[in-house]
């Protein structure tokens, strides 16, 4: 066992939901921080801790509020991913709903889990005079290069564009349930930062790091004074970046069931290259070969998880400004007046595309306008895009 496991381990004790929380009383934002919503990734946990005790010792005078807060407690002490199911694939709008109207059912370990800590979040909502900023703190089970990933709203990328970090879009429409989505539902912008391999020490410097740019980049500290952290916090980032800031998006994931015997490849590292047809892994079905050219995106090198892998394609910035443009002229407007495509339903925010009028690159053009495919229905497709996208609520 590497020394930095063993200090990992010992130095990740939790015993309770709110790791801390850091006011001076002086009006700003405020800022959330959720560690461990997986229970074998205590690095977010533990870096928070740090950089509360720094600010204690120092007084520093921050505006608005920093507030730390456990995910997976029962997880974080078993040291496991989680107990029964994946904490971070439970915040569906569905059960969301069941909870507000309290006929939901509370089966396991993570369901109690997950009221617990929404207790201390709509605590925290109820109080608020400021706007809130979220970041969900993670590790991977593969050697990785840090990077964030949000929700592609306009919003959400504002404030991870000034991160000098690689930035992943889109895992929402693929991942379904996570607490990200559940804020951004909220109308309240929010950040996933995964850090590194989960038992490498250098995963904690990048979470201390990314907890000190967040106050910065939202308005908690002093923007007039040099601040030592956040150039440090800058400089710790920035010499993790491979190939420089790239955007990527995703476009694959292979989802996997435990009967599948899902193995991977030996030594994937996240964003290495791959060419289409390349072999990648195994199940007992025979060998699982690339689909597209791209890069390989959190290979599974862990038991417990639903996601053997995914492919992600880097956006070129021309890409990213068009898509802004269409956005902020909210062009979706006119979109209903298009061939084969019509409202669904009736619902805000939501178009039925028919593949057989529009079936060339329909999901890359509606990804630049911030929608989502939600789900196929016959030979429509269904978009929803994300209510706030440019604006708060
Ligand atoms: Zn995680």
């Amino acid at each position: 066992m590497k020394i930095g496991q063993v200090k990992n381990r010992n130095s990740h004790k939790v015993d309770s939901r709110v790791l801390g929380n850091y006011s001076k009383g002086i009006a700003g934002p405020l800022l959330v921080c959720f560690c461990g919503i997986h229970g074998n990734e205590p690095s977010g946990v533990v870096a928070f801790k740090r950089v509360l005790q720094t600010l204690k010792n120092d007084e520093y005078p921050i505006h608005g509020r920093l507030v730390g807060l456990a995910g997976n407690l029962s997880a974080l002490k078993a040291h496991q991913r989680f107990i029964d199911k994946d904490m971070n694939r439970i915040w569906t709008h569905k059960r969301m709903q069941e909870i507000e109207f309290g006929t939901v059912e509370i089966e396991c370990s993570e369901d109690n889990e997950q009221l617990e800590l929404l207790e201390e979040l709509n605590q925290l909502l109820t109080e608020l005079n400021n706007e809130p900023f979220f970041i969900d703190l993670h590790t991977t089970s593969s050697e990785s290069q840090p990077y964030i990933s949000i929700n592609d709203t306009l919003r959400n990328r504002r404030l991870a564009m000034n991160f000098p970090l690689p930035i992943v879009l889109g895992l929402e429409e693929f991942l379904e349930g996570t607490i990200l989505s559940y804020i951004n539902e909220l109308g309240h912008v929010a950040l996933g930062f995964e850090a590194g391999q989960h038992d490498n020490p250098a995963s904690i410097t990048n979470h201390e790091a990314i907890i000190w740019l967040s106050l910065h980049n939202c308005g908690c500290l002093h923007h007039d004074l040099p601040e030592p952290m956040v150039e440090h916090s800058y400089g710790v980032l920035a010499k993790t970046i491979v190939e420089g800031k790239k955007v990527f998006e995703l476009r694959h994931r292979h989802p996997i069931e435990s009967a599948d015997q899902f193995k991977m490849k030996p030594g994937y590292v996240n964003f290495q290259q791959i060419k289409k047809n390349e072999q990648l892994a195994k199940d007992q079905d025979g060998v699982i070969k690339a689909k597209e050219s791209g890069r390989i995106f959190m290979p599974l090198y862990q038991s417990q998880g639903d996601d053997g892998f995914f492919i992600v394609r880097n956006i070129k910035k021309f890409w990213l400004t068009i898509s802004a443009i269409l956005r902020v002229t909210q062009f979706h407007r006119f979109l209903h007046l298009l061939p084969g495509v019509g409202k669904y339903n009736q619902l805000n925010h939501t178009l039925a595309v028919n593949t057989f009028w529009a079936r060339w690159y329909v999901v890359d053009f509606f990804h630049l306008m911030g929608f989502r495919k939600k789900q196929i229905i016959g030979k429509r497709m269904i978009f929803t895009k994300r209510e706030y996208d440019i604006r708060r609520p």
